[in-house]
């Protein structure tokens, strides 16, 4: 028996330019970590099914499933600014797609199943530490109301993988509206292909933005897309850590969970990325790398729009307008956090002036705006006396408000995946206990709920727990 899934698979029948086929590399022991049994759900696929032998076998590569025409997406992109040619799917394969019962189109795709022709040095392999990561943080950013790649899955190869030492070897399997990036469009741009390019918008544009008519508005779409994307992960002190074009979608979901953080104590420059050593994705940094990644994006457009001058002026514009749809949904959002519903002329500033306290404190960012409705948000701060006289002007600017508490308690999380948590998730697996991991997941999938129960995963890290890096 082999598992059969109900794929139907557009991308492959793209041209063979577009993607290398190849099958997963078969592992040693297939192991079952967990299913994702609501996303399942809404998928129409079956849990039970999923958490089969076959399933699992299938999963971690050791049979390629009924339907499935697996493939490595090529792809090129600006790494820390820096241009590769050819990146492309490494240790990832696409299996297929699958349209959900409301007719919504998703990605199935491995990821640590073995090396591709885009591998390069690498060896394809994924070890348990990054699949449960991802797994964690998809899925709290999916709770979060944020749209993100989602984990279906989760298994072990019963093989070690190689990172300076031996650890145990591991797939996920990952649900994404696609997969195509800003980098998708930057191989074929690079390579002058501009028929590739043309039958790649039109892809994109059927599959994500289908009111869109032209590769203008495209781009505006991505542009708006990315500028609520972005202003929604500020709003909750997420870091992404590597913000290549090859790891932004043009879905406008969060995609590459790789050395990523939410932050604990506030600031605007930090950075938790291993591999970030000059700050370039730092926290305050995103909006402004997502203009540069959209500037890509509009440059592998331009062929399509005809590359004069009015063309170049047209996809500035639509680029231009980043800052003004970001302030907006970053206003939203904070305003939101700070309870206010209703719009006057002083809120930014007010909303400014606590995020400069918070950051000359070292406050907490999820506390300290949790805190806001709880009346606790004070002591968040070294100095509680810091904030005493915002508190006075934001009471004041509060008692023109209906609801702000209702409205607080649904823009500020009471739980967020602490970096000390996950961490901790990540090493009890590699031992072989999934009881952190499982925790966690059952939390996180509720986080604006106050879950008394759950109470010490409210807690900011003491500071021997506190961790500032992450690794991909
Ligand atoms: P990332 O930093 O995750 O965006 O990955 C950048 C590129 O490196 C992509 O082409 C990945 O597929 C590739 N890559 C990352 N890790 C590995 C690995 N262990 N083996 C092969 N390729 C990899
Ligand atoms: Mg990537
Ligand atoms: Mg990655």
């Amino acid at each position: 028996m082999t598992l059969t899934l109900p794929f139907d698979n557009s991308y492959a029948r793209l041209p063979d330019r577009f993607y290398a086929r190849q099958t997963a590399v078969p592992v040693r022991d297939p192991g079952l970590i967990t299913v994702n049994a609501g996303l399942a759900r809404s998928l129409g696929l079956d849990p039970e099914i999923l958490s089969s032998a076959e399933a699992v076998t299938s999963f971690a590569g050791n049979a390629t499933p009924g339907g499935a025409e697996p493939l490595a997406q090529a792809y090129a992109g600006h790494q820390f600014g820096g241009w590769s040619p050819q990146l492309g799917d490494g240790r990832a394969l696409l299996l297929g797609e699958i349209v959900s019962p409301e007719g919504q189109r998703f990605d199935i795709q491995l990821k640590g199943s073995g090396p591709t022709p885009f591998s390069r040095r690498g060896d394809g392999r994924a070890w348990i530490g990054p699949v449960i990561r991802e797994y964690i943080v998809s899925e709290a950013m999916a709770a979060l109301g944020l749209p993100t790649t989602r984990a279906l899955a989760a298994v072990t190869t019963g093989e070690p993988v190689w990172r300076e030492t031996a650890l145990p070897g591991a797939v996920l399997v990952r649900v994404a509206a696609s997969h195509i990036r800003v980098g998708t469009f930057q191989y074929f741009a690079a390579r002058q292909d501009t028929e590739a390019l043309r039958l790649l918008t039109d892809h994109v544009i059927e599959r994500h933005y289908p009111d869109a008519k032209t590769p203008l508005d495209l781009l505006d779409a991505v542009t708006a897309a990315q500028a609520r994307l972005i202003a929604g992960w500020m709003s909750f002190g997420f870091i992404h850590g590597v913000m290549n074009t090859d790891n932004m979608a043009i879905s406008g979901e969060t995609i590459d969970y790789g050395p990523c953080a939410f932050m604990d104590a506030y600031h605007p420059q930090k950075v938790f990325s291993s591999i970030d050593q000059y700050g370039r994705y730092a926290y305050g940094n995103q909006p402004r790398i997502a203009v540069w990644n959209l500037a890509q994006f509009a440059s592998c457009l331009l062929p399509l729009m005809g590359e004069e001058e009015p063309a170049i002026e047209a996809a500035t514009a639509a680029i231009n307008r980043f800052p003004e749809l970001y302030e907006a949904e970053w206003l939203k959002r904070f305003r939101a956090k700070i309870g206010l519903a209703t719009a006057e002329d002083g809120d930014a500033a007010l909303i400014e002036a606590l995020l400069t306290r918070m950051a000359e404190g070292g406050a907490d960012f999820t506390r300290t705006f949790r805190g806001l409705s709880d009346d606790t948000a004070a002591s968040e701060f070294a100095d509680p006396k810091a904030c005493g006289a915002w508190a006075r002007d934001w009471r004041d600017r509060t008692a023109r408000e209906a609801d702000p508490v209702a409205l607080m308690r649904a823009a500020n999380p009471a739980f967020i995946p602490r970096n000390h948590r996950v961490e901790e998730a990540i090493q009890s697996a590699v031992k072989g206990d999934y009881s952190h991991f499982h925790r966690l997941n059952e939390i996180l999938a509720h986080p604006f709920d106050d879950q008394p129960d759950a109470a010490e995963y409210r807690a900011a890290p003491t500071e021997e727990e506190t961790v500032t890096r992450t690794f991909c």
